[in-house]
């Protein structure tokens, strides 16, 4: 009985030690987005300097589609952008993600909503990839051609 009233305890404190928003996202298949080119217009380009300098609007539909996905039972939207990356330490860059946020707060995605979004470099496991420089495999891969071609947008 003690050792039944151990497991219990044990277990009790596991998911208690898992908070409510991570249960939540557990259950949802998780599309990553690309930021640059996908979610921004990137007319700009990238600075390397200015990672958190994002002077472009979104793409036409990009914040309603975010919204969209988020209030769905179903899918997690997260935005998945190397712009965010660290390349001294390899983590993702809090100021930059700030960035990210207020940028898209200001374009008029709800603060809820943008709090709740996770934005990281890292590749996390997901169900779908929303990109706008992705192969979609189907059997066959690239040939350089068309490598060529999708990789001298944007
Ligand atoms: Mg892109």
């Amino acid at each position: 009985m003690g050792h039944l009233c151990a497991c219990f305890y044990t277990y009790a404190a596991k998911l208690a030690a898992l908070t409510k928003e991570r249960r939540m996202t557990e259950r949802k298949k998780v599309v990553l987005v690309d930021f640059d080119g996908t979610l921004n217009s990137y007319k700009s380009g990238f600075d390397g300097k200015r990672p958190q300098h994002l002077p472009d609007s979104p793409n036409p539909g990009a914040i309603g589609w975010l919204r969209r996905v988020y209030a769905t039972s179903v899918y997690e939207p997260v935005i998945f952008t190397t712009r965010v990356l660290n390349q001294a330490t390899g983590e993702d860059d809090p100021f930059v993600v700030e960035a990210i946020r207020d940028w898209l707060i200001n374009y008029g995605l709800e603060k809820m909503v943008v709090h709740n979004l996770r934005i990281t470099a890292k590749k996390v496991p997901c169900s779908l990839l929303v990109d706008d420089r992705a192969f979609r495999y189907e059997g066959k891969f690239p040939d350089p051609a068309e490598m060529t071609k999708l990789t001298s947008r944007g």
